[in-house]
């Protein structure tokens, strides 16, 4: 049998956005309730090096980097746990949460940070170079500075494979890009990739293996879906861009959501939802900008935003 908890604030994932919101929160007495969700920290713990944070001069990696988030939500006793919301019923003034640990939540405010989850191919060897930091990267903005100067293979054919290999173009000497039908990108993104020298474009072409030395990425070998041959190409960076997926299907049946399955704001430049008292922060609304950074301004939105509905309420 499921106990009841009545909460001011429950913030609903760990990364970026919800530690900051849970920062705002906690400083502001909403005593808010966390919980961490099934990758405690979220992307950034399968990032190597984030050097595009303010605030580190000489960087710092991704999991130690939510260690300090955590720890300074915990300094103003945010109650973080480890679990995740498994259901939600946001028909009535009370927004009800069930968790996996058992417990029902009654909470007056919710702050949704569930952020998103990159796509991958799914290859055993893509999987374990990813695993390793050796080389296979979802995020050109993170980690493409770590391959300058070097050749890198990058998969995919939407706005953002061809917004990463541009921004890679810049840094690496040579960047393949692995097209296994033909761009969905917009034309405009499209052609700026075939114009750009250092990158090839690789049509119909799929990937069989991420290779190397059992440490680090140093190839890969594709096959031509159309005449079945295969090669290998050299890289030492593997990226994938083959779209995101927002964590958001348990809220579907009260938040209004996009095409794509992102969480629409109701009030551009707030992070209200259509559902009053509950907000969002971090890349479950954001298909766009997706950074760390971004993530975290906008948690510092939703906790300032959920205070003030509190205050309005007494
Ligand atoms: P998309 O879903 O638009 O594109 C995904 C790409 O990945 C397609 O080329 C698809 O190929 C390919 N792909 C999917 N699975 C595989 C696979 N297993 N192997 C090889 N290739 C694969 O995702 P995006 O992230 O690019 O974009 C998502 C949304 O965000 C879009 O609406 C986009 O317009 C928008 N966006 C806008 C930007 C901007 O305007 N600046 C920047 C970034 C995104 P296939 O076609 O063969 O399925």
């Amino acid at each position: 049998m499921s106990s009841i908890e009545k909460v001011h604030c429950l913030i609903i994932g760990s990364g970026p956005a919800g530690y900051t919101a849970a920062i705002y929160a906690a400083r502001a007495d909403m005593k808010p309730v966390m919980y961490q969700g099934l990758q405690p920290g979220g992307q950034l713990t399968t990032t190597n090096e984030v050097e595009n944070f303010p605030g580190y001069p000489n960087g710092i990696s991704g999991p130690e980097m939510m260690v300090e988030l955590e720890a300074q939500a915990k300094r103003f006793d945010t109650d973080i746990r480890f679990g995740f919301i498994e259901k939600v019923d946001f028909s009535g003034s009370i927004h009800k949460c069930w968790a996996d640990d058992g417990k029902e939540i009654h909470a007056e405010t919710v702050i949704i940070s569930t952020g998103a989850s990159a796509k991958y191919l799914g290859l055993e060897s893509e999987q374990k170079y990813l695993k390793l930091g050796g080389g296979v990267s979802a995020c050109a903005v993170c980690d493409g500075f770590f391959y300058r100067n070097q050749e890198v293979v990058i998969v995919g054919a939407g706005d953002s494979a061809c917004e990463e290999a541009h921004y890679l173009s810049k840094l690496c000497t040579k960047v393949t890009m692995l097209v296994r039908k033909n761009f969905r990108a917009s034309k405009i993104m499209a052609d700026r990739v075939k114009k750009t020298e250092n990158i090839e474009i690789l049509y119909n072409t799929e990937t069989l293996e991420v290779l190397g030395d059992g440490q680090l990425v140093n190839g890969v070998r594709v096959i031509n879906n159309k005449t079945n041959e295969e090669h290998e190409i050299s890289a030492t960076g593997f990226f994938v861009a083959i779209g995101h997926e927002p964590n958001t299907a348990i809220f579907k049946d009260y938040i209004e959501l996009d095409e794509t399955g992102y969480i629409k704001y109701a009030q551009p430049g707030t992070s209200k939802t259509n559902v009053q008292g509950v907000f969002v922060a971090g890349d479950a609304a954001d298909k766009t900008y997706r950074q760390a950074i971004t993530a975290a301004g906008t948690g510092c939105i939703a906790a300032l935003d959920a205070e003030r509905y509190l205050a309005a309420k007494e």
